[in-house]
């Protein structure tokens, strides 16, 4: 599988960091945020390293199916009864801070606020 040795969403993936881990399976990994934004704050990323939603091609376009249609299964299962938000920063420009492609799932009882 493809890693970026110095990316730490690849080492969260490859157990060097650990990780509050909510969903595994071959390819995708969900984990809750370090620094949550709402009462519900997971990530769900792929364990193969794409950078960003610019470098995402015709060849992931299932994967992204696969990892948004997670999303209301595991916010369910967190608790989210009322509905989440999804969020994928990209680039510099989206305020993006990790370079691996993550989603962002956020949901409890408001107010919250996104960071
Ligand atoms: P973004 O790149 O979309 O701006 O957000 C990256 C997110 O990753 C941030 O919300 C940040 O709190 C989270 N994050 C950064 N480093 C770690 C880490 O080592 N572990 C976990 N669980 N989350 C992290
Ligand atoms: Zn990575």
């Amino acid at each position: 599988m493809n890693r970026d040795p110095n990316c730490i969403f690849c080492k969260i993936v490859d157990g060097q960091i650990p990780s509050k881990k909510v969903f595994e399976n071959e390819e995708l990994l969900v984990f809750h945020d370090i620094r949550p934004h709402a009462p519900i704050h997971f990530l769900i990323i792929p364990k193969l390293h794409v950078p960003s939603l610019f470098e995402v091609g015709d060849e992931h376009e299932a994967l992204l199916g696969r990892m948004l249609a997670l999303a209301p299964k595991l916010a369910r299962e967190q608790g989210a009864t009322n509905g989440f938000r999804t969020v994928v920063n990209t680039g510099v420009d989206g305020g993006q801070e990790v370079y691996h492609l993550h989603v962002h799932v956020m949901g409890g009882p408001r107010p919250w606020k996104i960071g």
